[in-house]
């Protein structure tokens, strides 16, 4: 294998905090006015199929029958935490994905639309089911015992194992997660405890993807969740923007030229987070801003964006190790399909010392009593970068910075209700050392 070479017009001062890993905020200088999105990737199919599947959902998930299967979280007004954190203005919200049923992070969204669409997809081939029927028949004993005869496997550093094997076992498939080295002991224990397959490589995130797709090349049972390449994945995250969109209008809150939304989204492979923005953009445009946050360890999208191209080049080219205890954020390699996209529509990417992670998750559940992961708690230093020098030219090139008073900021916690008790209370007590420490 031949190592990529950093393009030479990589920005040096930009290379050079991030061989630091000194915590930044990059502005993309790539951003357009006008985003135009494309016909493949919209993301009304999405929320059509979340919405013919919800009665099947809120069958089969018991957790899912106070919201008639709705895949959906709150919107959360967060002053009390605003007030403590910081002094930027505007209003501050938390987007509770965290608190999102059965796998209890931001990739029900996307994992439960592609495994629904491969049920779906299945039962039509097999005449299970015609293309109007209500979807409940994807229970019917019937639909199961062809399920059952299906595997679905995915590669995860856990949290897409865990909404992955969820649903997929719940629909009757056999399920297979294959996991990273720095998968959590926790999350494989649950897996297991669901009747799901767990497969333990020593290798990194992208290694294990990379077995589970070539296992499923060679069997055409197994239905490989390809997270550097799904586009059914991609399209599942895009449908919170409609979500979003509807909880900020029940508030009466606009988004507009005066009324700037931001949105900081913690960014591991990309998926989650690209198909949010993508999402974003469709609905606002140039209203809303869109940040995403990595871990100094593992700027993944950073770098290839500010690489210029899309020759893959990786957080381990550059020198750095891609070690973090933001396990659902820990990935070398940008996703393929995603960085492209996110190359004219994100507004940039801050990075984030793993300290502060466990600072800003404590701070969380002492002002707002809302517990999140570390991985999660990556986007909530968006607001400061957002008031710090570094962002002025940003805010005076979009016309922005008389508006900031009016501006509107939502934090997207993006996991941390399936956690053991004892796993936060560790997540807590080293968070509180470090603020007492500060
Ligand atoms: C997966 C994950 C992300 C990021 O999603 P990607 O699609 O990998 O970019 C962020 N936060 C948490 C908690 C996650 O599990």
């Amino acid at each position: 294998m031949v190592t990529p070479v950093i393009p030479t017009d990589f920005p040096p001062h930009v290379l050079r905090q991030l061989r630091a890993r000194q915590p930044q905020l990059w502005l993309n200088p790539s951003l357009a006015a006008a985003v135009t999105p494309s016909a493949d990737l919209d993301s009304a199919p999405a929320q059509a199929r979340m919405d013919r599947c919800a009665s099947l959902l809120a069958d089969v998930f018991p957790d899912l029958a106070s919201s008639a299967g709705n895949v959906t979280s709150p919107l959360q007004p967060v002053p009390a935490f605003q007030q403590h954190a910081s002094a930027t203005p505007g209003r501050w919200f938390i987007k509770c994905d965290h608190a999102l049923p059965v796998a209890g992070s931001v990739k029900a969204r996307g994992g439960f639309h592609e495994v629904l669409a491969h049920a779906e997809a299945l039962a039509l081939a097999e005449g299970i089911i015609a293309p109007d029927d209500d979807r409940r028949a994807l229970a019917s004993p019937e639909a199961r015992a062809c399920f059952a005869r299906h595997t679905v496997a995915v590669g995860s550093t856990g949290n897409l194992g865990l909404g992955i094997g969820m649903i997929s076992a719940a629909l009757g498939f056999k399920a297979v997660v294959h996991m990273s080295a720095d998968a959590k002991e926790w999350k494989k224990a649950r897996l297991r405890s669901r009747g799901i397959t767990v497969v333990e490589h020593a290798g990194d995130y992208a290694q294990a993807v990379e077995a589970g797709r070539q296992l499923a090349e060679r069997d055409n049972t197994i239905y490989f969740v390809d997270d550097e390449r799904s586009l059914p994945l991609f399209l599942g995250y895009t449908a919170a923007a409609q979500e979003l969109a509807d909880q900020l209008a029940d508030l009466n809150i606009p988004v507009d030229a005066t009324h700037p939304l931001f949105v900081y989204i913690p960014c591991g492979v990309g998926g989650a987070p690209g198909g949010i923005a993508y999402g974003l953009k469709q609905h606002f445009g140039e209203h809303v801003h869109c940040f995403f946050a990595e871990p100094v360890a593992a700027p993944c999208m950073l770098v290839q964006l500010a690489s210029g191209g899309d020759e893959p080049l990786s957080v381990y080219d550059i020198g750095l190790d891609n070690r973090t205890e933001a396990d659902g954020l820990a990935v070398g390699l940008a996703s393929p399909l995603v960085a492209p996209l996110m190359r004219q529509m994100l507004s940039g990417v801050f990075t984030i010392e793993d300290d502060a992670l466990f600072r800003w998750a404590y701070r969380l559940k002492h002002t707002e009593d809302i517990l999140v992961e570390p991985s999660a708690a990556a986007g909530f230093s968006g607001p400061d970068w957002l008031a710090s020098p570094a962002a002025q030219p940003y805010l005076a090139a979009h016309g922005l910075t008389p508006h900031m008073a009016q501006a509107t900021h939502v934090l997207w916690s993006t996991g941390g209700s399936l956690v053991p008790p004892e796993e936060h209370a560790r997540f807590q007590a080293r968070g509180q050392q470090l603020e007492n420490a500060a």
